[in-house]
């Protein structure tokens, strides 16, 4: 940790590639994150950003569109011109050779001009059906350096199940090693998705409950208040299950789970993700149907259904949301139930955690009356963590009332930085502890592909839900078969 807080301070050098240039990703994400950095020294004078797809866009186009992509921010023009000084667009189809010869020429030209000593990021913004063509012809046409570092990012979706993306990843890392090769899962570039780790193990308090024997139940609830939008061609193809159980919420559930790992170490964190990964309980297809719900909204409020939005077939079977209970059956977790849940046009966009305590078996108080302990982590949009405790009412009498303990996170004045700024430091930094290692995403596209497969031969009915509720009654039934409820109601 030490040794990464000091790099930090240092100008990194680097000649960014990003493929995919003109794209939403790279316009609402990337620019306004390498502004950051810029802004905080990270990236001075020794970077540059060659922006690369098809359009016929000139520098000056680029420079236009990126000083457009950071306008929000109340900045000193001088700072911005410098800034956009440094882009450069290169009109290229990734599927033409050539294009390739006239990028290492622009590349070793801005490799000389800023003196980056060839370190290169290549960031794949764009379909992960061209990645491994990308990837082959850096290789091929010598764009990668022997002088600096080469490091590939990659984006979501990774694949549609394990046996494409492992046919993905082999495309990569037959040009690119697991150390050089950053498969972005932007969840974990958030600030309180960091903080899981730091609560959990430099708290004893928490270290001392954080196991079966004080842990009744882990709720973890990803929920968006937007329908398909203009993704419809892509979500009629992946639906929730792959799109936000198979990363985000595996990855949390592998952050809440994991056994300490020895050393805050990329190989040591990653090491117990992946064993917790591993250790996800698999059910037999018609445990698949009891342990699963699948669902899709309907019409509701002014709303549209999922099945009259453009781009989406009448008789679409593609669940819009999901729920489920999951175990990770290590020393610590085994027997404790994880709820997910995730789906589109609910009450409301939140990321949260709800982590409850066992009850108190006790005859100093009614333990009837006593509420739950409840440590709730919410990731978005509050930023807030806060532990729901009993404590007496004022006055006479010993009477209890619940109460909420609130962790302060930063002062006021401190800015909380976007992940992908974060992310793309680590990138510089070589530090891949954020991003998913090869094995997590296998375990979870197998642990996905196993609950797949079981709708797929039709175990498990596909429900409906209003638009603006929080999920299909199912959806509540699976916890109050087990006598619990979901903490957050969506109000
Ligand atoms: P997008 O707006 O459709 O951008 C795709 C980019 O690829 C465009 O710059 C396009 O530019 C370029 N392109 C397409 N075919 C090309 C070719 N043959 N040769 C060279 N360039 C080509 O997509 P996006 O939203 O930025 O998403 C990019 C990737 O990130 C996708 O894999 C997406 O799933 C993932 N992602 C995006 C977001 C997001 O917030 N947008 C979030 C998570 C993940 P030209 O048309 O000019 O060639």
């Amino acid at each position: 940790m030490k040794a990464v807080l000091a790099i930090m301070e240092i100008e990194q050098k680097a000649l960014f590639v990003i493929f995919g240039g003109t794209g939403d990703l790279a316009k609402r994400k990337l620019y306004p994150s390498l502004f950051q950095l810029y802004k905080k020294g990270i990236l001075q004078d020794n970077f540059a950003v060659i922006g690369t797809a098809r359009r016929p866009w000139t520098d000056e186009h680029l420079q236009e569109v990126v000083r457009t992509s950071i306008a929000s921010n109340d900045e000193s023009q001088k700072q911005i011109d410098e800034f956009v000084r440094h882009f450069y667009y290169q009109s290229h189809n990734v599927n033409d050779t050539e294009h390739y010869v006239t990028l290492r020429e622009l590349a070793e030209k801005l490799d000389l001009k800023y003196q980056i000593n060839g370190n290169r990021l290549f960031y794949l913004a764009m379909s992960p059906r061209f990645f491994g063509t990308i990837a082959q012809h850096l290789k091929s046409q010598n764009i990668v350096t022997d002088e600096g570092y080469n490091r590939v990012i990659v984006e979501k979706p990774f694949g549609r199940d394990f046996e494409s993306a492992k046919e993905l990843n082999d495309s990569i890392s037959k040009y690119f090693p697991e150390e050089a090769f950053f498969r972005i899962d932007h969840y974990l570039g958030k600030e309180m998705i960091q903080n899981i780790m730091a609560l959990r193990f430099s708290n004893n308090l928490f270290r001392a409950v954080w196991n079966n024997r004080y842990i009744d139940n882990i709720q973890i609830t990803l929920s968006e208040a937007l329908g398909v939008e203009e993704r419809a061609g892509y979500y009629e193809t992946a639906g929730a299950l792959r799109d936000m159980v198979q990363n985000h919420i595996l990855q949390i559930v592998s952050l809440l789970t994991m056994n300490m790992p020895a050393s805050y170490s990329e190989s040591d964190i990653r090491r117990e993700k992946i064993y917790a990964l591993k250790s996800l309980k698999k059910y037999s297809p018609a445990k698949v149907a009891e342990n699963f719900v699948r669902a899709q909204y309907i019409g509701n409020d002014g709303q549209v259904g999922y099945l009259q939005e453009n781009e989406i077939a009448d008789d679409s079977t593609t669940e819009t949301f999901v729920a489920g209970k999951l175990f990770v059956n290590n020393e610590n977790f085994s027997g404790v139930p994880i709820y997910i849940r995730t789906g589109k046009r609910l009450t409301q966009k939140t990321t949260r955690i709800d982590i409850s305590f066992k009850e108190m078996e006790t005859s100093f108080f009614d333990s009837k009356k006593l509420g739950r302990n409840i440590l709730t982590i919410n990731v978005e949009p509050e930023g807030q963590v806060y532990l729901q405790t009993n404590i007496k009412k004022i006055g006479q009498g010993f009477d209890l009332k619940p109460s909420r303990m609130d962790l302060q996170l930063n002062n006021e004045n401190e800015v909380v930085p976007e992940a992908y700024e974060k992310l793309l430091l680590d990138a510089l930094l070589g530090d891949a502890t954020n991003f998913a290692h090869w094995e997590e995403v296998a375990y979870a596209w197998k642990f996905v592909d196993s609950i797949r497969e079981a709708w797929d031969a039709g175990n498990g009915d596909l429900s409906e839900y209003k638009c603006g509720s929080m999920g299909p009654k199912e959806s509540e039934d699976l916890l109050k078969h087990d006598g619990n409820h979901w903490v957050f109601t969506g109000e």
